[in-house]
């Protein structure tokens, strides 16, 4: 597999660890999109687009986000820490929707998306640039950052 394009949006705030969304194409033919550059600890990630878990209540089945207290439909409490733990006991609140299955490709994705943004920042700092065209997903950090 080859990326043939990585596009790059940058996010204007510039307090905010998320960084830019990006849309990696493969062999010119398959788009990935809402990968996410985040700034961690030892530099910038690059984050597979991922979806937020839920369950359903006990009581009443409606359908409720991993870390909320009450039930939406019902209102009845729902249970603390009840996400799934990770190999370091982190809560496991998020799923990858698309994910390289070997460290191989996560290297080849990491390297060429961190590349692109990088030039990005450049461009972005030249005089009338132009940001690239693209919806924006939602704006939470998955909770992968190492
Ligand atoms: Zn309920």
């Amino acid at each position: 597999m080859e990326i043939s394009e990585v596009r790059v949006k940058l996010v204007a705030n510039k307090d905010d660890r998320l960084k830019a969304f990006c849309s990696v194409t493969m062999d010119n033919e398959f788009v990935v999109r809402d990968i996410k550059i985040i700034e961690g600890v030892g530099g910038f990630f690059v984050a597979m687009p991922s979806r937020k878990m839920s369950d359903h209540c006990e009581k009443c089945g409606g359908k409720n986000h991993l870390r909320a207290k009450f039930c939406n439909n019902c209102g009845a409490p729902l249970p603390e820490n009840r996400a799934k733990k990770d190999i370091k006991g982190r809560m496991k609140l998020h799923a990858d929707i698309a994910h390289p299955i070997n460290s191989e490709c996560r290297r080849k994705i990491q390297e060429k998306v961190t590349a692109a943004f990088k030039k990005e920042m450049e461009e972005s700092k030249q005089p009338g640039y132009k940001p690239v065209e693209m919806d924006e997903p939602d704006d939470e950090i998955p909770e992968v950052i190492s």
